[in-house]
């Protein structure tokens, strides 16, 4: 998964293209995030239960990862997220534009 919960990312298409946002949850099996202030959209809902107010409630939907491209926390860009191997045998995510260990 190139995107993970608390990635910051920029969104690259979409009604949200050029926002930047952090990660609340990531959807690896769908290749999907939710985006903290990205993709809101409008839900009709009932007060009860967990919620406390009744009428229309902007919700963050997930977005596609293609939609999104990940912000390097060394380089600070947008950047296309590549793999490689530790010594210790682990797989990270490196930041192809300056080559440094995302995680
Ligand atoms: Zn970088």
């Amino acid at each position: 998964m190139k995107i993970r919960k608390n990635d910051t990312v920029l969104v690259i298409a979409g009604k949200d293209k050029g926002k930047k946002g952090k990660v609340r949850f990531a959807y690896p099996k769908k290749n999907k995030a939710i985006v903290e202030g990205i993709n809101f959209i409008k839900k009709h809902s009932r007060a009860g239960g967990q919620v406390r107010q009744a009428g229309i409630i902007d919700l963050e939907a997930p977005i596609h990862i293609s939609n999104l491209m990940l912000m390097c926390g060394k380089c600070n860009q947008p950047t296309r997220v590549g793999f490689t191997f530790l010594e210790d045998g682990r797989k990270v995510r490196i930041c192809r534009k300056c080559k440094e260990v995302i995680d």
